[in-house]
């Protein structure tokens, strides 16, 4: 009953088997997913991609589950503007060295040249430092947490869906405190909250740490990273906290008068999270069956789909309605009653839209008083009783958050692996998917001499215990440092 129809068109399951292995083909793979499941599309811009109402539907779920948590840190939303001046980028020299390349610039506004050309902000810490010298003056007046919404431009040759386009959407969190002590809490603390949220809400564990200070934010005094593993082995950049200590206090001169009846520079934090993540999700979880949603981002957590034949039609479709209204409390549900496809042909259309629970109800379960609750994945397809559908699925929702969870953790700790000599290290690099756990003195020519040779890069440095030497060098240890290949 609930397999396909014989009769059903051959094309209705093509979209699906569209989609190449993502074994095999992962690149093409994720966009086919991306495409598919009408996440986002293409757009004549280079660079630019159209978010579909599918895709955005995600990220507004994204935004709910981080905003929630920044509210819940002190932090309140505001709204900076798209335009920096060129003079406000030049400030902060680090600053202006890093972002240069990748600024868009407006030189011509209303038929003619401006006086001084604007950035499209590549990211506000100067409009924001601008602004903080205005406004605050006092120890009282501290801290300052604010957070913002907004799309970012950065100009790259390169387009992938989520991944790597020229404007994006962001959060970006700036904030100002009396000591560098608080600062650094600060963006420690913002650290946590991402690795909470990318933990709990997306089902992905990722490794937390510092950056080392070649791959740090331009402008910053500490960068901190939570860093997720993709499928292929390549890791993803999932959000950064950055501790600006007083470099852009002092370029943008933000002093408070402090009880002491001195006056001092702040300390800024900057943090953000761009959807990027969401590129993350899609390729942590999908299959090739296409995308899986953790429920806590799925704008559909559950789809009902009757079977209609047969003389209890009527029955089916009531029961199914009065079923999709019990359910709409705690899920977000959708019930499937088109006519025009075949059960079979829903089946995998919600399938490659990555609804995490498919609910079916044909004449004989009616008859029997129950339904059949099928997650998206792990099998574990069963029978419940309609009496008792709203605590089932409830029940089963909270299991496949877990169980994406679980799955992406046991490919993560199988794919680090430690390496205590030079040649262990680029082997493991060379061969091995995923994480490589090295001992580092600390020194920068030897992360630019494995840099050089393994074409991958310190993702971060972490807060474990170190022993053991260097692998190049040989001199004791200092660090522990995660390498990887990475997006
Ligand atoms: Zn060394």
């Amino acid at each position: 009953m609930s397999q396909p129809s014989a009769a059903q068109p051959a094309e209705d399951r093509g979209h699906v088997r569209e989609i190449p292995s993502k074994s095999q083909q992962f690149g093409d793979w994720y966009t086919a997913v991306v495409l598919k499941a009408e996440l986002a599309d293409y757009y004549p811009v280079r660079g630019c991609t159209v978010i579909r109402p599918y895709g955005y539907t995600i990220w507004e779920l994204m935004q709910q589950g981080l905003d929630r948590r920044f509210k819940a840190t002190g932090h309140t939303n505001a709204y900076f503007p798209l335009f920096i001046p060129q003079s406000f980028l030049q400030r902060e020299a680090q600053h202006v060295e890093g972002f240069a390349p990748e600024v868009a610039w407006v030189t011509r506004g209303g038929g003619e040249e401006l006086s001084e050309p604007l950035a499209v902000r590549p990211t506000s810490e100067t409009a924001f430092g601008h602004m903080y010298a205005r406004w605050i003056r006092s120890y009282r007046d501290l801290p300052v947490l604010i957070n913002q919404w907004c799309n970012v431009v950065r100009w790259e040759k390169a387009t992938r869906p989520f991944l790597r386009t020229m404007e994006f959407l962001w959060q970006e969190g700036h904030t100002a405190h009396r000591t560098g002590d608080e600062a650094e809490a600060e963006a420690l603390r913002m650290l946590d909250v991402y690795r909470d949220f990318a933990e709990t809400d997306l089902s992905i564990p990722v490794l937390a740490g510092r950056k080392p200070d070649s791959e740090k934010f331009p402008g910053a005094l500490h960068s901190y990273t939570i860093e997720a593993l993709m499928p292929d082995g390549q890791a993803l950049q999932a959000g950064t906290s950055h501790n600006l200590g007083q470099n852009f206090a002092r370029a943008f001169n933000i002093k408070f008068l402090d009880s002491d009846n001195t006056e001092k520079y702040v300390s800024t934090t900057s943090w953000g999270v761009s959807w990027r993540m969401l590129g993350g999700l899609i390729m942590v979880h999908g299959d090739d069956r296409g995308l899986v949603l953790p429920p806590t981002v799925a704008p559909i957590q559950a789809v009902i789909v009757p079977i209609l034949t047969g003389k209890a039609q009527a029955d089916v479709l009531a029961a199914s309605r009065s079923i999709a209204e019990r359910l709409s409390p705690i899920a977000r549900t959708r019930l499937d009653d088109r006519t025009e496809v075949t059960p079979g042909w829903k089946f995998s259309d919600w399938e490659m839209r990555g609804v995490p629970l498919r609910i079916e109800l044909g004449p004989r379960d009616l008859g029997q008083r129950q339904v059949i609750l099928v997650p998206r994945v792990g099998g574990g397809r069963r029978s419940v009783p309609l009496d008792g559908v709203t605590d089932a699925v409830s029940g089963a929702l909270q299991e496949f958050q877990q169980a994406l969870f679980l799955q992406a953790k046991a490919y993560l700790d199988s794919h680090i692996v430690s390496a205590s000599t030079r040649e262990e290290a680029v082997a493991a690099i060379a061969e091995h998917k995923g994480f490589v756990r090295l001992g580092w003195c600390g020194g920068a020519a030897c992360e630019e001499a494995l840099r050089n040779e393994t074409g991958a890069s310190p993702r971060l440095i972490s807060e474990e215990s170190v022993e053991g030497t260097c692998p190049v060098c040989g001199s004791a240890a200092r660090h522990v440092v995660y390498y990887a290949r990475a997006y």
